[in-house]
């Protein structure tokens, strides 16, 4: 999917484009301001160089901040050939090994792949805030696919960015190196599914859902 839509009717409504990047298709949120002059990355996957600098030459943007989702290859192998000085990356502590060494994911990736590290300017916690043009952006550490996943709550649009916690109608892999299916159960039970029904879960692969969606139908994990 590589869509653009309007995510609200305010003046300065906030601009979106989803894109499905790399090899095993992992989604990346590019987010702007109408009429703003800087954009957001949300995850980084490898070879996206070419398509988000595309989208930032169209809208004359510059990048300003990169949100990593967490530290696996394919949310972050991209970020080092898009990175500059200037531009603060964000993640969570907890998976500062994979994205400082991401050579130890190599034998979960494809063969004869090599992975530069990514320098995080400011690691963030469950508790912090940031700010997406004005709007409040709430952080919860969800754990459980990996050590450090992070999601990223937009109250004021109604959405949220989880990487790879909960799918449409499935969740993140539990089975890989410090991944752990009762901690990945506890975080979507008491975070994702805390967040009003109407918010819409911007996932790290395949189709946007929302909270109430899955918890009427998420088959792995049900609502406490
Ligand atoms: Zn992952």
């Amino acid at each position: 999917m590589d869509g653009r839509f309007s995510l609200s009717d305010q003046m300065n409504s906030l601009q979106m484009v989803k894109m499905e990047l790399g090899p095993i298709g992992t989604n990346a949120y590019l987010l702007w301001e109408d009429g703003g002059k800087d954009a957001v990355l949300i995850d980084a996957p490898p070879d996206s160089k070419d398509t988000v600098e595309s989208y930032l030459a169209k809208e004359s943007l510059r990048l300003s901040e990169l949100w990593l989702t967490h530290g696996h290859w394919d949310h972050m192998a991209g970020a080092a050939e898009l990175l500059n000085d200037e531009i603060s990356v964000i993640g969570h502590r907890a998976d500062k090994m994979l994205f400082e060494q991401p050579d130890v994911m190599s034998t979960f990736a494809m063969p004869g792949m090599n992975f530069e590290p990514v320098s995080i300017t400011k690691w963030v916690d469950e508790g912090d805030a940031l700010n997406l043009f004005g709007r409040k952006v709430s952080v919860y550490h969800c754990p459980g696919h990996c050590p450090g996943n992070l999601i990223f709550w937009v109250e004021d649009e109604k959405i949220c960015f989880v990487g790879d916690v909960i799918f449409e109608g499935s969740v993140g892999r539990a089975d890989l190196p410090g991944g752990d299916f009762e901690t990945l159960t506890h975080s979507i039970q008491t975070k994702v599914y805390n967040l009003p029904e109407d918010t819409e879960i911007c996932p790290g692969h395949g189709e946007n859902t929302t909270v109430g969606s899955e918890r009427r139908s998420n088959p792995f994990v049900r609502p406490l």
